[in-house]
């Protein structure tokens, strides 16, 4: 009785037709070389010098086209650009400016509704007279979905349409209750998804 030894038993089983190495069907294992003719050396020289001549040529187009230097953010050469309806940038507080106060109550409705849990609330006073006394946005974990602002019952927050909100630190991303203050003044009401009116060149795309 013939020994299997472990070795045997793992041996994968050779590879039907094929499959098997080229060397293993009797085939050479080096794909034929293009033999060197004259015509072989000649047609070889010519492809190297077309590919310099094209290399050269796309160079000397790029040298004549006109260049365009953005000196961004010193000159922002977008800046009668402005986002389409609807885009969902930097956060505001809007406030009652006859009663001079932030229209937040500090409900906490924006802040259970986010996904993301990024706004962080302290409210002080009771039923009317309550208002935030802290307000805090981390930006930097926002998703920008809208749902907070959809969520408040007192038009209270906003998105606005600036989108400059890099920054060079994670702790320069967090809006604090002043900032947001002083960025809703510019605002009467928040803007809500609802009131977004498309461009007319869009509505009439998805009409026809
Ligand atoms: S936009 Fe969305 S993720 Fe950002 S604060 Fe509002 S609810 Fe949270
Ligand atoms: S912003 Fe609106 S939803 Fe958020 S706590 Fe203030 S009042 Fe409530």
């Amino acid at each position: 009785m013939a020994l299997i030894t472990r070795d045997d038993k793992h041996k994968p089983a050779p590879v039907p037709g094929p499959y098997l190495p080229s060397t293993a069907r009797g085939e050479p294992d080096v794909p034929a070389r293009t033999p060197l003719t004259p015509w072989n050396l000649l047609a070889a020289i010519a492809e190297g010098a077309w590919t310099i001549v094209l290399g050269h040529w796309v160079t000397l187009v790029s040298f004549f086209r006109p260049k365009i230097t953005d000196q961004y953010p010193h000159r922002d050469p977008r800046r009668d650009w402005q986002p389409r309806p609807g885009y969902r940038g930097d956060f505001a507080l809007i406030s009652n400016k006859e009663a001079g106060r932030l229209n937040c109550t500090a409900c906490m409705a924006c802040a259970n509704i986010c996904p993301s849990g990024c706004i962080w609330i302290e409210g002080e006073g009771k039923a009317k007279d309550r208002v935030a006394v802290q307000f805090y946005v981390d930006t930097g974990l926002c998703q920008y979905c809208w749902l907070c602002v959809e969520a408040c019952p007192f038009d209270a927050i906003t998105m606005t349409p600036d989108y400059e909100t890099a920054a060079d630190s994670a702790a320069k991303l967090i809006r604090d209750i002043d900032y947001l203050r002083a960025r809703g003044l510019e605002y009467e009401h928040a803007l809500k998804p609802a009131e977004v009116e498309q461009p007319a060149e869009e509505t009439a795309e998805e009409s026809s």
